[in-house]
């Protein structure tokens, strides 16, 4: 596994490495016992799991407030800890048994996020949460109107909400209403990747978020902006 992990993380040094490989053998034993990930093959993983998620990386600093929202098993919060582990990560999902897995893993990894369960419509309406953040990830969560609803108003004003995407120009079309209504600003930013058509969509926030958003929970999705 180290080899192919070398191979995929040409920037990840010895540590880094280490905490990649004990990442992916938790990843496939807990896997035999919920449903973390479609993706076990370890090729995979190292290139669609962890070399993707590191794709925000030069856009983050020690010492920022960022939020993973939908995390899943960790992507992309995770990868990005391993590789700054200054970050003041909160990793946020609405499925308590992958918390559960990634409280197990961050402790055998020695690394420290905030580890939160709710929906993004929910703790995006807390005082704890809102406006809050630096920056706030997400990969695989939902299409970007939905997504600018769930994402944007953790972010402070002046700050950005960054998605992980495949066609940036399809997803831009779609989301200009969306990005109005939410006092967002997109550009897309294209990923040289070996795994086809990838790209960053930041949403950078120009003023706070309207009371209003996020709606209640599954409106977004029922009812995309
Ligand atoms: N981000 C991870 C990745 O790239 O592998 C996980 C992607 S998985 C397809 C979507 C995740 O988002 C699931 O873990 C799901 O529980 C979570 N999720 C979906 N809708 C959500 C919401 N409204 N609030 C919080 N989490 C949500």
């Amino acid at each position: 596994m180290r080899d192919i992990l070398k191979q995929a993380l040409p920037q990840a040094d010895e540590q880094a490495l280490e905490r990649f490989e004990i990442y992916h053998r938790l990843l496939a034993e807990w896997n035999e016992r919920m449903n973390l990930t479609a993706i076990t093959d370890p090729v995979e993983v190292a290139e669609k799991h962890f070399a993707d998620s590191l794709a925000a990386l030069p856009y983050l600093k020690a010492g920022m407030k960022v939020i993973d929202v939908g995390t899943g098993a960790g992507f992309p919060g995770v990868p990005l800890l391993i590789m700054e582990p200054g970050l003041e990560l909160t990793l946020a999902d609405s499925l308590q048994k992958r918390l559960t897995f990634l409280d197990a893993l961050l402790k055998e990894l020695g690394l420290k996020a905030a580890l939160v369960h709710g929906r993004a419509e929910d703790l995006g309406q807390n005082k704890l949460y809102r406006e809050r953040y630096d920056v706030a990830l997400s990969r695989a969560v939902a299409n970007l109107p939905v997504l600018l609803e769930l994402t944007t108003p953790f972010v402070k004003a002046g700050g950005t909400a960054i998605a992980y995407k495949g066609d940036g120009a399809e997803e831009l079309k779609n989301a200009k209403s969306a990005a109005f209504l939410l006092h967002v600003q997109l550009r897309s930013v294209e990923l040289d990747s070996p795994l086809g058509k990838r790209c960053l969509i930041f949403a950078d926030k120009t003023a706070p978020t309207p009371k209003q958003y996020p709606r209640k929970a599954g409106t977004p999705n029922k009812k995309p902006l």
